[in-house]
């Protein structure tokens, strides 16, 4: 077990916790079919965490024919709705009960700071499980008047399987964002993590069992994208594929559906516009921006990469979101105090230093926090000024704790300018004005607008993305339907 006392003195954790491993089919874990094993680094030391078996897509074969024995015979329209979501419920309270335990995993396994693991991610994934456990028994067809001696009606029916492709950014939340509406609508589901982040989920598929979920309800398979990822898209009896992860990814999984006509929703990349009129709050919009650009720093697809500022608050602006910044502290994601812990790997730290060494570049660069030598994967918060539109760090998604600030004329149009981008998201919108806030959202073109506040989100409210940002809903109502295929049954009454 991992010693938190010897490597984390000032942890808040200090208990245990086992790493899970193996490909989860069947309710059973069992090494992948080559007996491989991927490592595991720890993004706080660059030390190597643990291994976990590699899956392949002979394992994927075997958690398909397993997820389609359960919709055959022991999960879908076997049981009812009353029932998965009283085993979604009994999961939510499973993941609350071990919610210590699972931070501290995902602390470890992703960098996260603790306090935001055991404060967000953990709570709002139960609290995903229990939300759509509600859901469960309330999701039916209508019947329809036609006239006459005839009678239809809709019955909405589950896919027997279906793939889930997730990434490491948030990844027990991506998990129960994904298995949550799926086990609700009666699916049976085969999930790849991150090879980079799969801990929670796989220490989730134990909670899975101990809820008395039917065997091959849930498989998960950790692997390579290309090897797994590709072979769950790819899988004819895969009846509908859930990606979330780059653009780039996302084309290649809607390309490859359509082979089979799959039904596919993506959850992809974005470049978030936040938009500061000079009559917002501007000490609120300050925190609320800063918030909603470093979190999780700045790994977030929703992140609020690009913020324009209206020219007469602007330099009031610049000044003091850089000093609240330079508040937040770059280190250990078990100090109480940190905000900024590492970003998750080797490879995002090169890519994320390359978008910032060509940032310097093209724009005037505030550096805050410490230049950090705490030997993992850190990266400070870089803030950049007066860069051109058409430049790298305006145009593409950076992933890291790299932000631009852009002045705007007073009374420019600034949802032009917010627009400008091929993602579309989220935004967000500071005024005390409710006119201007309201019909600025209305004209913003992205799957979220928040209103003086950003990165928000939360089991009821849909999230999803316009233009190259995805396709469909996840979470509130919304992402049910994607799961659930509507019959119209219709009927000649013959006496
Ligand atoms: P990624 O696209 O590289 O990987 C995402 C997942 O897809 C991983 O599990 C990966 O193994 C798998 N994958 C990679 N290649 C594949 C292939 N050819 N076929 C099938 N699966 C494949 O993304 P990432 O680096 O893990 O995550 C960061 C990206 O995800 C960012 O662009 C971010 O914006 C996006 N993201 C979006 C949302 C959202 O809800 N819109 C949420 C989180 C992350």
């Amino acid at each position: 077990a991992y010693d938190f006392a010897a490597n984390h003195k000032n942890s808040p954790f200090q208990g245990k916790v086992n790493f899970p491993t193996g490909v989860f089919i069947n309710n059973e874990f069992s090494a992948g079919s080559t007996g491989k094993t991927i490592d595991l680094f720890n993004p706080s030391t660059a030390q190597k965490l643990t291994e976990i078996s590699e899956g392949t897509a002979e394992d994927v074969d075997r958690a398909v024919k397993a997820a389609q024995d359960a919709a055959e015979n022991r999960w879908g329209q076997n049981v009812h709705g009353t029932e998965r979501g009283r085993l979604l419920i009994r999961l939510a309270e499973l993941v609350e009960e071990h919610a210590d335990e699972l931070a501290a995993l995902e602390s470890l396994d992703n960098g996260k700071p603790y306090k935001f693991a055991r404060g967000f991610d953990v709570p709002e994934a139960a609290a995903n499980f229990r939300y759509f456990g509600g859901w469960a028994d309330k999701v039916h067809g209508r019947t329809i008047d036609v006239g006459g001696d005839k009678l239809a009606y809709t019955r909405l029916e589950n896919f027997d399987v279906v793939g889930q492709v997730i990434p490491w950014n948030f990844p027990i939340l991506m998990a129960a964002w994904k298995l949550a509406p799926a086990l609700a609508a009666g699916c049976s589901v085969v999930l790849k993590p991150s090879e980079i982040t799969p801990l929670t989920a796989l220490r989730l598929c134990s909670l899975v069992k101990e809820a008395g979920f039917p065997a091959g309800a849930v498989n998960v398979v950790v692997g390579y994208g290309q090897t797994v990822g590709a072979a769950i898209i790819d899988h004819p009896d895969v009846e509908k594929v859930a990606f979330t992860g780059s653009t780039a990814v996302g084309k290649l999984v809607m390309k490859a559906a359509a082979n089979n006509v799959k039904a596919v929703t993506l959850e992809l990349g974005g470049k978030s516009p936040a938009v500061v009129f000079d009559d917002a709050n501007i000490q609120h919009a300050i925190q609320a921006t800063a918030f909603g650009i470093w979190f999780n720093s700045a790994q977030c697809c929703c992140a609020g990469s690009r913020i324009f500022v209206e020219e007469t608050v602007y330099d009031e602006f610049v000044k003091g979101f850089t000093a609240h910044t330079n508040t937040l502290k770059v280190g250990d994601p078990f100090d109480e105090d940190t905000f900024f812990g590492p970003v998750v790997s080797q490879t995002q730290h090169d890519r994320v230093s390359g978008f910032i060494e060509s940032g310097k570049k093209d724009a005037k660069v505030v550096e805050c926090g410490e230049a950090s030598n705490l030997g993992g994967y850190f990266i400070r918060p870089n803030i950049f000024l007066e860069a051109p539109a058409e430049c790298n760090i305006q145009r593409n998604e950076i992933f890291g704790p790299a932000v631009t600030i852009t002045k705007f004329a007073k009374g420019a149009d600034i949802v032009k300018l917010a627009n400008d981008t091929e993602y579309g998201l989220a935004a967000s919108v500071f005024s005390e004005n409710i006119n201007k806030a309201h019909k600025t959202a209305h004209r913003i073109k992205a799957g979220t607008v928040w209103i003086n506040q950003h990165n928000i989100l939360t089991k009821s409210v849909p999230f999803g993305g316009f233009k190259q940002s995805g396709l469909g809903r996840e979470l509130g109502s919304e992402v049910l339907s994607n799961y659930l295929q509507p019959k119209s049954v219709f009927t000649q009454f013959t006496q």
